[in-house]
């Protein structure tokens, strides 16, 4: 069985030479528009997580 050698683009997922990450210049943009709002929502995550954590702590403290 031989898998001729090729990619999928990052952002659509068509086949695309091994070369290359996109298809396009417009997949590449699009791409990292949305791995940037990716990242903001998980940064807004860990945020709203480290300040329910630092809640709960500040919570016990007082309760000392
Ligand atoms: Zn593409």
């Amino acid at each position: 069985m031989e898998i001729p050698k090729h990619r999928h683009c990052l952002n659509c997922g068509i086949s695309i030479p091994p070369d290359q990450v996109f298809c396009s210049e417009k997949c590449r943009i699009e791409y990292m528009q949305r791995r940037k709002r990716m990242l903001r929502t998980q940064y807004m995550f860990l945020a709203i997580a480290g300040l329910i954590i630092l809640y709960y702590i500040i919570t016990i403290v007082w309760k000392m």
